[in-house]
């Protein structure tokens, strides 16, 4: 009797018992991957975390299919790491898994197979298995794994499909588009006996009868020169030197051939750094020195330290300075950033110090990129010692992590809202690194309010700067009210006259500007002058935005579009007018108010792509753009040091959202985009234009007074029952039936409301209650500070099994959201 217990790729919760023969079960271990049949007629690909010798009371154990891997792929520490997430965050331990793993590793019976298409094969070579999935694949253009099971009439086929994978034949779906193999470039070098002065003149010798030899050779020549004024020496490809010295492959051969020029290859992602690590040594100020000390003495008592240092304090530098600490202790070391779009910035930072030390991993990379750095990782591999990355990095299969640092730890994309696992990054990489014996350093210039009072409460350690480097000052704040200005008429569009003004002067000293407001489209509303008709999605409860570039509206919870009406659809009225705006209408507004001048607009909709971000921020770092509108995408760390102006466009929409951390955000929010201004050594202006001068947040980002915010944020998240003195459980109930869901979920909030010893809250209908044409209610559990949150959530955990008991209720979708953001 041999078992191993598995986790599936699935939202299931339980484990499952698979049977193997003697000889695996000593050969698998905790970690390995095998192929498992499931239901019916799936297989899936399933991660081994037991091996044991007991029968499954309930059900016949299934024998496995085969084992997957040599070695285990995942850790020990890993897998204990994510049933910790599965259990605090109330979610299936398969979503975890599911959500962990680069999916190319979870072959499943779904996953779809094609032919590659530029590959010759000699059918010959292959066994018959092979040459009958071959020979299916010339009849239709992609099978399903279990189509190929079907087809060979046997259930042990991962082997075949893996065969035809390695003999180049084979492409899984997703890496169709996505070339599977990490691409080489071709490079081109002179060969080095030619590298001193002395052996030019005589390589010039040679090739005195050979002109178009003669010709390349001057151009390779040219080009290293040209590229080195503009920093330091790239690599030249063959493919750049052919094209600009007009010449052939051939040609290039035949120098190759006779020793004067050499080939080599790179991988590409290796391109963009071309090897060259900074010499001088980076220096840190008094301030940042002080700080760096403090951290690390807080690290002797403490497993987490919070570096609260206003914007542009060099926090950045500080933490270089720590990473080198730790790559000489041999430890790895992984650095979390809130967002993908600002990894390029940052690696460019950190490969001047560590070079290919640093990788990076993120989910905008294809599958063969993010397996590179999974198995760089597992095998603490030199070229992944530091791993920066999103919030999914955490699940790398670490082994000797010694140190996390969590940049802009206050802001929320760190917490994954869909699906499960609704993780937050910040507070499972200090479960993780506390499993490593690993530290780690929160940095933020507006610490979210649980970290700041964790802080406070000695929980974590405090560092704080409040000076900028080099004596920069802080930006110099003015407010505007809107009121007055729309009422003395000295509004030109949605600019003040303040604003144009500001704006006009920094232009004219050829400084950059940025311009923020948080809504992207042309303006959020179209309605009917004459009924008050506002359009609105056909599928959610939220009026549709226009779009003026494509002349539609638009629904920015669907994606659902349609061309921007003629006339009410209501009353036909031709009258409509647009209310409310976003950053395309500020764009159009700048274009006539600045003919001039190169407006660049930064917002989801012009920053889709692979490198649509970065495509943007490069023209603006290379002063192709000089006023840059944008959303919140703009508060986020990036450092530009020719902005000399910030304006925000309208503070008031912020402030009034309806959310217990409207007032922390809009803090945040202001105060990091305000940071962007005035870098370097000229104090930097912001002007804020709103309906509220007087509003105590307003108030407190013109004063830079992080703490007057903490404080009465505090104070009422203590009288209102919110964080940090009380967990929020969010319950979303989602269901087409509007009637089923509303007696559904009564149901569910007068069973909870009289089983918890707690506040219950609900069911509520939220501010947008249907998307996709499914209705939603949401349910709020309040756990206070004294109370058991494990047993807490037992109880709930089985209020929610026998809700789901109840056969009119079992269609309602329940999501549950522990630590709701
Ligand atoms: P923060 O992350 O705190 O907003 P940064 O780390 O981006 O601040 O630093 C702000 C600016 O100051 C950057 O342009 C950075 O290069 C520069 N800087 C900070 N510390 C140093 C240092 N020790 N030596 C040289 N330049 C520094
Ligand atoms: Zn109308
Ligand atoms: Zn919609």
């Amino acid at each position: 009797m041999h078992f191993v217990e598995v986790i599936l790729p699935l939202s299931l919760a339980k484990t499952f018992t698979y049977s193997v023969s003697e000889m695996e079960f000593h050969y698998i271990k905790k970690g390995m991957r095998v192929a498992v049949p499931f239901g019916k007629s799936k297989i899936y690909t399933a991660l081994v975390i037991e091996i044991h010798q007991n029968k499954p009371e309930l059900y016949e154990a299934k024998e496995i299919h085969q084992i997957l891997d040599e070695r285990p792929i995942v850790t020990e520490i890993q897998i204990r790491h994510w049933q910790w997430i599965a259990s605090y965050y109330m979610c299936a331990i398969g979503d975890v898994y599911r959500g962990a793993m680069p999916s190319a590793l979870l072959l499943e019976s779904e996953t779809l197979i094609s032919q590659k298409t530029d590959s010759f094969i000699d059918t010959s070579l292959l066994s018959d298995d092979e040459f009958l999935v071959y020979e299916a694949l010339q009849q239709q253009n992609s099978l399903k794994v279990q189509d190929i099971i079907a087809i060979l009439n046997k259930k042990n086929i991962f082997p075949v499909i893996q065969k035809l994978v390695d003999k180049n034949i084979l492409v899984l779906q997703e890496e169709i588009q996505e070339s599977y193999k990490p691409k080489l470039v071709r490079y081109v070098r002179l060969h080095p006996k030619y590298e001193s002065n002395q052996g030019l003149s005589q390589l010039l010798e040679t090739l005195k009868n050979a002109n178009k030899q003669k010709e390349i050779v001057m151009r390779y020549f040219q080009l290293c020169a040209t590229e080195k004024t503009q920093g330091e020496a790239k690599p030249i490809t063959v493919k750049k030197l052919i094209e600009e010295a007009n010449s052939s492959a051939a040609i290039v051969k035949a120098l190759i051939e006779k020793e004067i020029f050499e080939d080599y290859f790179l991988q590409e992602d290796r391109v963009n750094f071309n090897g060259k690590i900074r010499e001088d040594e980076l220096r840190l100020s008094a301030t940042q020195q002080t700080a760096f000390e403090e951290i690390k003495e807080s690290f002797t008592y403490k497993e987490v330290c919070l570096l609260h240092g206003v914007t542009s304090s060099g926090k950045t530098e500080i933490y270089i300075k720590l990473i080198e600490e730790y790559l000489a202790t041999g430890k790895q070391i992984l650095y979390l950033l809130p967002e993908i779009a600002l990894t390029t910035q940052l690696v460019g930072r950190l490969r001047a110090y560590f070079g290919n030390k640093v990788a990076v991993f993120h989910s905008k990379y294809n599958n063969n990129e993010r397996i590179e750095v999974w198995n760089q990782v597992l095998q603490k591999s030199e070229k992944a010692q530091v791993v920066i990355g999103a919030r999914s990095a955490l699940f790398l299969p670490f082994h000797d992590l010694g140190f996390i640092i969590v940049d802009e730890e206050h802001e929320q994309t760190f917490k994954q809202v869909d699906p499960a696992p609704r993780y937050h990054a910040r507070d499972a990489a200090i479960v993780l690194a506390h499993s490593h014996k690993a530290k780690v350093l929160l940095g933020s210039a507006t610490p979210s309010i649980e970290t700041y009072f964790n802080a406070k409460s000695d929980k974590f350690g405090l560092v704080e700067i409040s000076k900028r480097f080099g004596n920069v000052m802080m930006p110099n704040i003015e407010l505007v009210d809107l009121k007055d200005k729309y009422f003395r008429k000295k509004m030109t569009g949605h600019f003040s006259d303040v604003l144009v003004e500001e704006i006009t002067n920094a232009l004219s000293l050829g400084e950059q500007v940025i311009l923020f407001q948080n809504r992207r489209g042309y303006s959020p509303i179209i309605e009917c002058i004459t009924c008050g008709h506002v359009p609105h999605c056909q599928q959610c409860d939220v009026s549709l935005t226009y779009h003026k570039n494509k002349n539609q509206l638009r629904c920015h919870y669907c994606g659902y579009s349609m061309a921007k009406p003629t006339h009410c659809h209501e009353c036909s009225s031709v009258d409509l007018t647009t209310k409310g705006f976003g950053t395309e209408q500020i764009e159009q507004e700048l274009i006539s108010i600045f003919p001039n001048s190169k407006i660049g607009r930064m917002d989801q909709d012009t920053t889709r792509g692979k490198f649509g971000f970065e495509k943007i921020i490069d023209s603006f770092k290379n002063r192709e753009i000089d006023i840059l509108v944008g959303t919140q995408m703009l508060a986020k760390g990036l450092d530009f040091d020719n902005v000399s102006l910030v304006g925000i466009m309208n503070a008031d929409n912020m402030l009034f959202h309806p959310d217990f951390r409207a007032f922390e955000r809009s803090f945040q929010m202001m105060t990091q985009v305000a940071g962007r201004a005035g870098r370097s050594e000229k104090q930097g202006k912001v002007i804020i234009q709103t309906y509220n001068p007087n509003h105590n947040t307003i108030q407190q980002v013109t004063n830079n007074d992080y703490l007057g915010m903490y404080n009465e944020q505090l104070y009422d998240r203590q009288i209102y029952k919110y964080p940090p003195y009380f967990r929020i459980i969010k319950l979303t109930l989602k269901q087409r039936d509007f009637d089923k869901l509303k007696e559904g979920s009564m149901w569910l909030y007068q069973v909870m409301s009289q089983n918890l010893n707690m506040p219950v809250l609900g069911p509520e209908e939220p501010a947008i209650s249907r998307i996709r044409n499914e209705y939603i209610r949401t349910i709020i559990i309040k756990i206070p500070q004294n109370v058991s949150i494990g047993n807490t959530k037992k109880t709930i955990q089985k209020m929610l099994n026998s809700f789901e008991a109840v056969a009119q209720y079992r269609a309602i979708k329940v999501m549950l959201n522990v630590d709701f953001y």
